[in-house]
C-alpha cells in the first residue's frame, strides 16, 4: 500500500496501527505503544471500549440512518444528557468540530441581526484554532492555516488572548457591531494556553453588559478532558453557546453546538441542517461515552492523574535546560521547549513506544485517555525526561 492516491495534506509518521485496547495501540508489526495523544483528544474512554463496541454493533444491526425528516430517539436522549451537564437546553448535532463552530457562527449572526446590527462582528483570539472550513479559518489565527486561500469571511476581529485592555479597545472601536465573543477556554493547537478564571469571568460580565453572546469552543477541552465535563465549569461561569466534537464520539464522527433556549431558538425550521448530523449511531455512541465517563468516574480520574502528571512534569522535567514552561489542566498538558522539537514524536514512538504530539513546532502536547493509571503517568514522565535529557 502507499499514499500515492491521497492529497498531500498530512505528513504521517512511518507508523501504522492495526488495533487498540484501552490506553494501548499495536502497530502492524505487533509492537505495543502507550497512547498519550488519544487521536488528538478523541479516544478519551480508551480504544475499543467494550461498551462502545457493543453500542456500535447493536445499533448497526438495528438502524444507522433515517435522516432528520423523522424524529431520532438517540438524538433526543443525547440532547437531554448534554443539557443536564452543560446547563444549555438546546443542541444541534453536526459531524465535526468545524461544523459545530460554523453553527455557532451562524447563531452569532442571527443574534446580531435580532439586535438590529446589519453586519455583526465576532471577537476572536490570537492563536485561536476553530477548524478548517473557510468561516472557522477566519475565526482562527495563523497565516500557515489559510495560506493561498485568499479572502475569508470578514466578520471576525482578533484580540490578544487573556488581555482585558484589548477587549476594552475593541469594544470602544467596534462595540455597536459586535454580537459575540468566541474562544477556547484552553487554546490547544497553539500550545496549551489556559485562560484564567478571572479572564473568563470578566468576559462573561462584559458580554452580559453589552448583550454579546459568550461562545466557548470546547471541542478539545470538553467531555471530561480537564476533569470537569466542560472547562468553563472550573471558572463557575455559564456560556451562551458551547461547541463540542472530538471526545463526544470516542472516534465515531460527531459534533454538537449547545445553546441556551433563547439563542438556540434563533434557528427556525429549515434555517440549518445536516444530512448525517445527529444520526442514531453517532448519538447512541455519544450517550454511551457519557455513561462510561460517569460509571468509571473518569472526571475524578482525569483530575487526579492530571494533577499527578502536571506536578511530576513540573518537578522532574520543568527545570531541564530546554524547558520553557509546563502548563495545562487535567489531562491536557503542554511542555514548551526553547527549540523546535517535532522529531520527538518519532523518537518517543521508536525508542520508547510512547505516542505524543508536538504542536506549533516547540510544544510537546499530552492528551492521554481519561483512564490513565499511576504507572502510565510514571512512564510518560520518565520517557519525556529521557527524551529531553538526550536533546
Ligand atoms: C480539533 C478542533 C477543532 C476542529 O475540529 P474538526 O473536527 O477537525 O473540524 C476546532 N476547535 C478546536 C478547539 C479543536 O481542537
Amino acid at each position: 500500500m502507499s499514499a500515492h492516491h491521497l492529497m498531500p495534506t498530512y505528513q504521517p509518521l512511518p507508523l501504522m496501527f492495526s488495533h487498540g485496547r484501552g490506553t494501548r495501540l499495536w502497530d502492524t508489526a505487533g509492537r505495543e505503544y502507550l497512547d498519550a495523544l488519544a487521536g488528538v483528544a478523541v479516544t478519551s474512554v480508551g480504544h475499543s471500549h467494550p461498551d462502545v463496541v457493543a453500542a456500535i454493533a447493536e445499533q448497526a444491526g438495528l438502524l444507522l440512518h433515517t435522516s432528520n425528516l423523522y424524529a431520532i430517539d438517540w438524538q433526543q436522549r443525547l440532547g437531554a444528557k448534554l443539557a443536564e451537564k452543560s446547563g444549555l437546553a438546546l443542541a444541534f448535532f453536526n459531524n465535526s468540530g468545524a461544523e459545530a463552530n460554523e453553527t455557532a457562527l451562524k447563531l452569532a449572526r442571527l443574534h446580531g441581526h435580532s439586535r438590529g446590527i446589519a453586519k455583526p462582528l465576532v471577537v476572536v483570539m490570537d492563536n485561536a484554532f476553530h477548524g478548517r472550513t473557510l468561516a472557522t479559518l477566519a475565526a482562527s489565527d495563523g497565516a500557515h492555516l489559510s495560506a493561498g486561500l485568499g479572502q475569508l469571511p470578514g466578520d471576525c476581529i482578533k484580540i490578544r488572548f487573556g488581555d482585558l485592555d484589548a477587549l476594552a479597545n475593541v469594544t470602544q472601536a467596534f462595540g455597536q457591531r459586535i454580537a459575540a465573543v468566541l474562544l477556547e477556554p484552553i487554546q490547544g493547537e497553539s500550545g496549551v494556553h489556559v485562560a484564567s478564571t478571572a479572564y473568563l469571568r470578566a468576559l462573561r460580565e462584559h458580554c452580559d453588559n453589552h448583550g454579546w453572546l459568550l461562545m466557548l469552543d470546547e471541542i478539545q477541552t470538553g467531555i471530561g478532558r480537564t476533569g470537569q465535563w466542560f472547562a468553563y465549569q472550573h471558572a463557575g461561569i455559564q456560556p451562551d453557546v458551547v461547541t463540542l466534537a472530538k471526545a463526544l464520539g470516542n472516534g465515531i464522527p460527531i459534533g454538537a453546538c449547545l445553546a441556551s433556549t433563547t439563542v438556540g431558538r434563533l434557528f427556525t425550521p429549515g434555517s440549518h441542517g445536516s444530512t448525517f448530523g445527529g444520526n442514531p449511531l453517532a448519538c447512541r455512541v455519544g450517550c454511551t461515552v457519557l455513561d462510561i465517563i460517569e460509571r468509571e468516574q473518569l472526571l475524578e480520574n482525569a483530575t487526579r492523574q492530571g494533577h499527578a502528571l502536571l506536578g511530576r512534569l513540573r518537578s522532574e522535567v520543568g527545570s531541564l535546560p530546554a524547558v520553557k514552561a509546563v502548563r495545562g489542566m487535567g489531562l491536557m498538558i503542554g511542555v514548551e521547549l526553547d527549540r523546535p522539537c517535532r522529531e520527538l514524536m518519532q523518537r518517543a514512538a521508536q525508542e520508547h513506544g510512547l505516542l505524543i504530539n508536538v504542536t506549533r513546532g516547540t510544544t510537546i502536547r499530552l492528551l492521554p485517555p481519561l483512564t490513565l493509571d499511576d504507572a502510565e503517568v510514571q512512564r510518560i514522565v520518565g520517557t519525556i525526561r529521557a527524551l529531553l535529557q538526550a536533546l
